[in-house]
């Protein structure tokens, strides 16, 4: 059964107190996530920068303003979308995340695409990449594919802040967004083809039922 409200509201509360890592003491505060529940598609960057340490929330600086442009070019509303990081808590001056930092913090991720169970999950960037299809290949190679783990769907993107000052990496992850559009596009028609099917099914057998 899916996870409710309360319960994800439940963990980015203990997000908040965490203390595992050195992260906490140079915080303003942890940013858990953003985003119903309910959401489909979730979205999983590095870590927050200086304006979501500040604000409590992911992707709410210029490359969350870029990313949500990028949604909704392909009519996709940011609202609708859960946005975490791997790790929770900002890396002092945005240096990169440490393995025993990731590490510290994976638990969470874990826990969140387990409450949400999204039917894709958007990884941003490099980072994202390493914590979430470890030894699968590059973000050069990766990006803008469909890669099935498990029962879990991805698709590696760049990251949107390495498109801000870059004219071509911002081309490539806009048609990259095109590819995301397309994928659930193929998805929503395969699950309603399901759903015929069943309720066909459902028909036929209750015609059987009635002739027996
Ligand atoms: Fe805890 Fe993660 Fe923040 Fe480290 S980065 S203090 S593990 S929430």
């Amino acid at each position: 059964m899916a996870a409710t409200t309360e319960e994800l509201l439940a963990l980015h509360g203990r997000i908040r107190a965490c203390t595992a890592c050195p992260l906490h003491a140079t915080r303003t505060q942890a940013v858990p996530g953003y985003g119903p529940v309910t959401a489909r598609i979730m979205a999983v960057g590095e870590a927050p920068g200086e304006t979501e340490d500040r604000e409590g929330k992911p992707f709410v600086g210029a490359a969350g303003q870029l990313l949500t442009r990028l949604l909704e070019s392909v009519g996709l509303d940011r609202r609708d979308i859960y946005i975490t990081n791997i790790i929770k808590c900002r890396p002092p001056g945005n240096r990169d995340p440490e393995a025993a930092e990731v590490l510290a913090c994976s638990h969470f991720l874990d826990e969140q695409v387990s409450m949400l169970r999204p039917d894709v999950i958007l990884i941003l960037g490099r980072h994202a990449l390493g914590r979430l299809l470890p030894g699968e290949g590059s973000i050069t190679r990766l990006h803008g594919r469909r890669v099935t783990k498990g029962d879990r769907v991805f698709v590696p993107l760049y990251h949107p802040a390495a498109a801000l000052y870059n004219a071509s990496l911002l081309d490539t992850l806009q048609e990259d967004m095109r590819r995301v559009r397309g994928y659930l596009d193929d998805a929503a028609r395969q699950q309603a083809a399901q759903q015929t099917e069943q309720t066909a099914t459902t028909a036929r057998e209750e015609q059987l039922i009635l002739f027996d």
